[in-house]
């Protein structure tokens, strides 16, 4: 036992003698509140950890990060968000709502805007997929600050098929271990109010073939992989991830990795918005935008 006490103090010293002091360890909330509609990936049947919780928390042991996985809401509040470095939201609906599809507490009347002041404050915040299926804009009303800051809006999806990403930005550290052009079966979004004057686009879908099989797809190539920086903080999103075999994809865990590593500081921003560049917007005007159709989740 003492020999193992030692070796521990011992590997301690060699990390801050290495410049890595346990105090910059990033420790992670993982929200996965679902409201309406609760995906497989999220659902903790029996209280039994969710595959997105086994997911991520296994990847945070890898980066000798500290995870939490929580559907409480009330946890997202400017005292609680001190002590976290990064955020990751699985999330779906109003989560100022007691209750929904999985029973959990609501976010408080203040959570958006004290998540907005933490990230503008330094915070990373990481969205997947129905992130942007959350605080919906009202109709014809302006886009909700939540999604503002997501960067998207769900407007629907059609039949899962096996889509392409596309890579705009290769020297991005976010998309570090994924392949320029990547094929692979999730559902796929389409999006509305995209926060076109603050975005950076990492990657785009392109739905190929599909376009012939679903109308819905029948648009250019849009973006599905983003980035921005919003005061000292750092936002990411990505729209895949409603998969069980996604979040069991090697690669896609490493893209994971990269981008709360990102998120949460490390490594240079490279965030400056690009969306006409990315979507090649330029040398397309007559190009029509991704489908609008609103569809729910099911
Ligand atoms: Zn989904």
């Amino acid at each position: 036992m003492m020999r193992a006490g030692l070796g521990m103090i011992t590997a301690a010293v060699a990390l801050s003698l290495s410049g890595v002091s346990p105090a910059e360890e990033i420790n992670i909330l993982f929200l996965s509140k679902s409201v309406g509609f609760e995906h497989s990936v999220v659902a903790q049947n029996a209280d039994k950890p969710s595959l997105c919780d086994t997911v991520l928390s296994k990847l945070a042991e890898q980066m000798g990060a500290k995870f939490a996985t929580t559907k409480d809401a009330s946890q997202i509040n400017a005292e609680n968000l001190k002590e976290y470095q990064l955020v990751i939201f699985y999330t779906q609906g109003e989560l100022t709502q007691e209750g929904g599809k999985d029973g959990s507490p609501a976010m408080g009347a203040n959570g958006v805007a004290d998540l907005l002041a933490w990230i503008e404050n330094g915070g990373g915040f990481v969205g997947f997929h129905c992130a942007s299926d959350t605080f919906h804009t009202p109709e014809g009303g302006p886009v909700t600050p939540f999604l503002q800051m997501v960067g998207g809006e769900f407007a629907g999806h059609g039949k899962q098929f096996v889509g392409t990403v596309k890579v705009v930005d290769a020297d991005h550290p976010t998309v570090a271990s994924i392949p320029k052009e990547w094929s692979i079966n999730d559902e796929w979004y389409t999006f509305r109010n995209l926060n076109k004057d603050q975005m950076h686009v990492v990657a785009l879908l392109d739905p190929g073939e599909e376009r012939s099989k679903q109308e819905m797809y029948n648009v250019p190539n849009y973006p599905v992989i983003w980035c921005s920086e919003r005061g000292k903080g750092r936002v990411f999103f990505n729209a895949m991830g409603h998969r069980e075999d996604v979040w069991e994809n090697e690669t896609f865990q490493k893209s994971v990795v990269d981008a709360i590593q990102w998120s949460s500081g490390k490594g240079s921003t490279q965030a400056k918005p690009n969306y006409a560049i990315a979507v090649g917007e330029e040398s397309k005007p007559a190009a029509k935008s991704p489908g609008i159709s609103k569809k729910k989740e099911e």
